[in-house]
């Protein structure tokens, strides 16, 4: 008779990184799974003498680590990746962007959100937090996928492609939350835009329908120097004052970029427990600035790292964007200790999963949290030698040295092969709908 625990999963041999607070690896690690859940962590060889896994992945020459987090990602605009770039701003929106999205549907949503989740599972990312048009597409992307989503359809005062009047996008919110309530892996956030492009009154609707149920507000929030002078002359406020004075930051918010804030409206986002999502490759690629990430982080901000869409970065791999993080703070601040590397590893793991409230669920390899993690293959000449695993994380690996992925105890990427989509008829629909959007830009210019 075995005295041995059935679980489902064993993840054994890996150089272990968990993320939790001590921050030290782990040699021939394991993790036990049983019920999407983390049962226990640590040594392969204690894992070994308690457990019968039905289900074992070798992670021999790999790094086991929490899934990477992208905290902000308007997944569908994949369809728009290089299809304009080093434009200002304005110019990009106004002669490129907006003239597709006038034409957006579902199915382009539909096919974009898909190949982000595929994008985004071969790079190792298990969790995103998505704002976008459609965003019920998104859902079933990500449920397709088999990948964590905290999402929203985005409301502003204009017109939507999707639901029309912003009367239907309060709606077409309600029904995305009744919709997914209870899903293991999709929560949905209520998502006005920006604090420009929203009406003080659409404001606190959302805030009001986000504590009706119980869920987060979700905005982007002083991403540009253009965005805090008209808030400044709609309202006579910074957006940060702005939002304060509207009772806004009254409830879990997370707030997208806050690149132009000062010291003040820092404690003020503090006071208020808002998750931060930092972006610096889309804000170089655009040109908004550099967030005071140090200041944040100083005055005890959760902040996390997202991508953006792909159309301003132009790609969804969490690892390049680690990189960029660690080095742009230290060219704008002169100082190369500052984001050093173990700070911006728990951005894209522990302290992203913080920023977006889902630190109970993710974020560390910790029993009682969801399985989800990543075996990072360290045997490629670019990884040799392993002096310091952490900085081989953000400085030198790159998405496509994940091997294999497991969100809620299931392995959806295994040895780089995506289990859950089939790449090729999505990449197929997205040339297709490629040549579509060039036409209706070209017609435009
Ligand atoms: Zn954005």
């Amino acid at each position: 008779m075995s005295l041995l625990e059935p679980i489902d999963l064993l993840v054994e041999n890996g150089l272990l990184l968990s993320m939790d607070h001590s921050m030290r690896p782990l040699e021939g690690g394991a993790v036990g799974v049983r019920g999407g859940a983390i049962l226990e962590v640590g040594p392969t060889r204690e894992l070994r003498e308690r457990y019968l896994p039905s289900q074992v992945l070798d992670a021999t020459g790999c790094a086991v680590l929490p899934g990477l987090i992208n905290a902000h990602t308007h997944a569908p605009m994949t369809i728009f990746r290089g299809l304009a770039d080093d434009l200002p701003l304005m110019e990009w929106l106004e002669h490129y962007i907006f003239p597709a999205e006038a034409h957006l549907r579902a199915e382009w949503v539909h096919w974009g959100a898909l190949l982000a989740c595929a994008e985004m599972l071969l790079s190792g990312t298990t969790t995103f937090c998505d704002m976008y048009l459609f965003e019920d597409e998104v859902a079933r992307a990500a449920k397709q996928a088999g990948m964590r989503a905290l999402l929203g359809e985005v409301l502003y005062d204009f017109p939507s492609p999707n639901y029309g009047p912003i009367e239907q996008g309060f709606r077409y919110t309600e029904e995305l939350i009744q919709s997914w309530e209870g899903d293991p892996l999709v929560q949905v956030a209520v998502e006005p835009h920006a604090p420009f492009t929203c009406s003080p009154e659409l404001l606190r609707r959302a805030r009001e329908l986000a504590d009706s149920h119980g869920v987060p507000l979700i905005i982007h929030l002083a991403e540009t120097t253009h965005e805090v002078s008209r808030v400044q002359e709609m309202y006579g406020l910074s957006p940060v004052n702005h939002l304060r004075e509207l009772s806004i930051l009254d409830g879990p918010t997370i707030a997208d970029h806050v690149v132009w804030v000062d010291q003040e409206e820092i404690r003020v986002l503090s006071e208020h427990g808002v998750g931060i999502v930092h972006n610096p490759e889309s804000n170089m690629k655009l040109a908004s600035g550099v967030a005071p990430v140090r200041a944040m982080l100083e005055m005890g901000l959760a902040v996390g790292l997202g991508t953006d869409g792909a159309a301003s970065n132009n790609d969804l791999d969490l690892f390049r964007e680690m990189d960029s993080a660690a080095k742009l703070h230290k060219v704008f601040s002169k100082d190369p200790t500052v984001m050093d590397a173990p700070t911006v590893l728990a951005m894209a793991t522990r302290m992203g999963a913080r920023a977006l409230g889902l630190e109970s669920l993710v974020g560390s390899l910790e029993p009682g949290k969801r399985a989800d993690l990543i075996l990072v293959d360290l045997g490629s000449p670019h990884l040799c030698p392993v002096h310091e695993v952490v900085s081989h994380l953000v400085y030198t690996a790159r998405g496509s040295d994940v091997r294999s992925v497991v969100i809620d105890g299931r392995v959806v990427v295994q040895d780089r092969r995506l289990l859950t989509l089939d790449l090729p008829i999505i990449m197929e629909a997205v040339r297709e709908i490629s040549s579509e959007i060039k036409e209706l830009v070209q017609r435009k210019r």
